[in-house]
């Protein structure tokens, strides 16, 4: 069996940081790394991708003196949706910039409105030196479709393929996903990574509903690790002076409520408010994981084996 691991990189939400106050849990916006059957599966492009993709290069070079002999970077990046924290670190991900690489990024996106066009848009052309037509590597963007799934075979290929047409064999990782409508203004996938029986949701940029979002209760359901927005304590979520009902994130009680309903195995609270330094989040940390069995703060390094 191989490997199913999983590495935060980046665990800010809204803006990146960079203050020593903020060393401890990191200023870097989301990015979760996925490791499952060898696969490297990213999970949105904040400014912690660029680690990653420093760290694959090492691998890359190291793997071979002659150019010709090393073993090409092969990544995907799965996006929950196009705010900027989450692709701020796309264009700086150093393997995308090889010829040899081969990169694939999903997201949302529909005929009319077409990932690759909003990418071009946003991180390419005008606000970078480089446009998407200039970028060296094997670049392929897709939009996502509700009736299909990410599927993994043993080598580097991501393909997407229709959930009714599914036959997963045992060393297969599927990444299944829906899109979700509780975040402005045009909403997140939430994704599911399956492999060997074991499961990760990543649930960021979420908002919960009262008593519980059964959508996402039943798909997440007996996950092994859930990751979860948690922007917010319930005291600025609720403050009457600056209300943040509507923003499209969750507090620290509604991600241990939405643990409970999904009987989630273990909760990583995520996508942490830039103004909590690590001095307020190490009193959420005391208040919420010494009451909650299972229950973990995210901070930049954190590595978790599914097992
Ligand atoms: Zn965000
Ligand atoms: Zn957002």
């Amino acid at each position: 069996m191989k490997d199913f691991k999983v590495k935060f990189r980046g665990v800010r939400g809204s803006f990146p940081v960079a203050d020593k106050k903020f060393l401890q849990y990191g200023g870097n916006t989301s990015c979760v790394e996925i490791n499952a059957g060898g696969h490297v599966i990213i999970l949105d492009a904040g400014t912690g991708i660029v680690k990653v993709g420093d760290e694959l290069m090492e691998k890359y070079i190291s793997s071979a003196l002659e150019v010709k002999d090393r073993t090409p970077v092969c990544a995907s990046v799965l996006l929950s949706h196009i705010h900027q924290d989450h692709i701020l670190g796309l264009t700086f991900f150093k393997p995308m910039h090889l010829k040899s690489s081969k990169i694939s990024i999903f997201g949302d996106g529909n005929d009319s409105d077409i990932l690759k066009d909003n990418l071009t848009n946003l991180v390419f052309g005008k606000t970078f030196p480089l446009d998407l037509n200039d970028i060296q590597c094997e670049l392929d963007i897709h939009n996502l479709d509700e009736d299909y799934v990410i599927l993994f075979k043993p080598d580097c290929n991501a393909q997407l393929v229709k959930k009714d047409e599914l036959k997963p064999q045992e060393n297969d990782v599927i990444v299944s996903f829906y899109k979700s409508y509780v975040h402005p203004q045009n909403g997140v996938i939430i994704y599911k990574i399956t492999y060997q029986g074991k499961s990760v949701v990543y649930a960021t940029d979420k908002e919960s509903y009262f008593g519980g979002d059964k959508k996402f209760v039943q798909f997440s359901k007996n996950c092994d690790l859930l990751i979860h927005d948690a922007q917010y304590t319930s005291e600025d979520y609720l403050n009457s002076h600056s209300p943040k009902q509507g923003f499209g994130h969750s507090t620290y009680d509604m991600a241990i409520e939405a643990m409970r309903q999904t009987g989630a195995k273990n909760l990583v609270f995520f996508h942490y408010d830039p103004s909590y330094d690590d001095s307020k989040l190490d009193k959420i940390k005391e208040l919420y994981t010494s009451q909650n069995k299972n229950v973990y703060m995210a901070y930049e390094g954190l590595e978790l084996n599914i097992e």
